[in-house]
């Protein structure tokens, strides 16, 4: 296996910058992949500034990668070479304890390995994420893509395609339900395709007026801008589920009052720091609030075969890996319609 290019933050204060690493061969279960596209997720920018306190230098970011197969073991069964192969958050588990039999291997009771800023189980390195030239991974953490699908506009499905199918199949999100998605990011657009996909009446929040049209384009049947009262009073009390997927810090209460009584706040967005809430807003409305990460093999499976059937993807600005670094302020400024995905072959 050749040497891998990639970006990576040197500290949390560092821009990424052009980093050269080394990749394992793969071995009799792994595949190696030469990576075509890598979505960026607003986690890849908490985590290269040190955001939730667990970052390991040199990090190189990328959790949604589409790739060709350059190599497989002799034991793959999956893929061929040639072929392609797409990668999310997770590229290893412990595949023994009840989660990991049952295909939760995001609940590993050992922990799962990350794709990048973890110890890797194989070798002892750190591992090195997708905003790279290449990368290895059992097969057992890839996945086929529908062969129908734009690739670029497949690599978000990886994190923010699983990120909010997985939630909204738990809670059971479809015809007859109201559903309100928190945030139109990379997660939120997706969650909102997803929402109207399976049959529920979408309820988009946002604090950006200027995406109301896109929201209604892209499934919303209403749009409230959130700092708006009077329009989040006309909507108290109706909704059945809610998914937050905010990337910064913001009070949780305006949209608690959303809910029916009985009904979930599902949070899928992890700001810098903690939320505050109101447990009034809970008990009054006997209403749960819950948390959801990704998700595992055969649901992130499950969901791109959704995906091929029902002809969708993530919207997706396609940039040069030079660009990243002011993809980052912009995903900061809520400017991004609605997911940066890289280009690899701009990685020189
Ligand atoms: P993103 O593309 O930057 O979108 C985040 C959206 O949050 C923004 O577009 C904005 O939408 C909304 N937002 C920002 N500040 C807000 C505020 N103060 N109040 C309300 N809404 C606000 O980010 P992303 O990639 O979708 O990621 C979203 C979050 O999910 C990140 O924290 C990320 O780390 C996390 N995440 C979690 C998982 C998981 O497994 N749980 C997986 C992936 C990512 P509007 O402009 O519409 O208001
Ligand atoms: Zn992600
Ligand atoms: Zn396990």
């Amino acid at each position: 296996m050749p040497a891998s290019k990639g970006y990576a933050a040197l500290n949390a204060q560092s821009p990424l910058a052009p980093f050269s690493f080394a990749r394992r061969e793969p071995g009799a279960t792994e595949i190696a992949v030469e990576i075509l596209y890598c979505g960026v997720c607003h986690s890849d920018l908490h985590m290269a500034r040190n955001e939730w306190g667990q970052s390991i230098y040199p990090l190189v970011p990328g959790h949604e990668i589409v790739g060709r197969v350059t190599a497989a073991g002799n034991a793959v069964t999956k893929f061929k070479v040639g072929g392609i192969a797409a990668v999310g958050v997770i590229v290893d588990s412990c595949r023994q304890c009840d989660p990991c039999k049952r295909g939760e291997e995001h609940f590993c009771h050992e922990g799962a390995t990350l794709t990048y800023a973890a110890t890797d189980r194989v070798d002892g390195s750190i591992t090195m994420g997708g905003y790279a030239s290449n990368y290895v991974v059992d097969e057992r953490f890839a996945h086929s893509v529908p062969a129908n699908l734009n690739l670029a506009a497949v690599a978000p499905l990886l994190c923010a395609g699983i990120t909010t199918y997985s939630p909204l199949r738990h809670w059971n999100v479809g015809p007859g339900k109201k559903v309100g998605i928190v945030g139109l990011g990379g997660l939120g657009h997706m969650a909102l395709k997803f929402a109207h996909s399976f049959g529920a009446h979408v309820v988009q929040l946002t604090t950006s007026l200027k995406k109301k049209e896109d929201a209604l384009k892209l499934g919303a049947d209403e749009v409230v801008v959130s700092t708006d009262a009077n329009a989040m009073k006309a909507h108290a009390g109706t909704l059945d589920f809610i998914l937050d997927t905010a990337s910064a810090p913001h009070a949780l209460d305006p949209y608690l009052t959303l809910l029916k009584q009985d009904a979930t706040m599902t949070l899928v967005g992890l700001p810098e720091k903690p939320p505050a809430f109101n447990v009034f807003n809970l008990i009054t409305r006997r209403a749960s609030l819950a948390g959801s990460m990704i998700g595992g093999m055969p649901e992130t499976q499950e969901m791109l075969d959704y995906c091929g059937e029902h002809n969708i993807t993530a919207d997706v600005e396609v940039i040069p890996i030079q660009q990243v670094n002011e993809a980052f302020e912009r995903m900061l400024r809520q400017d991004v319609k609605y997911r940066f995905v890289i280009d690899m072959s701009s990685l020189k």
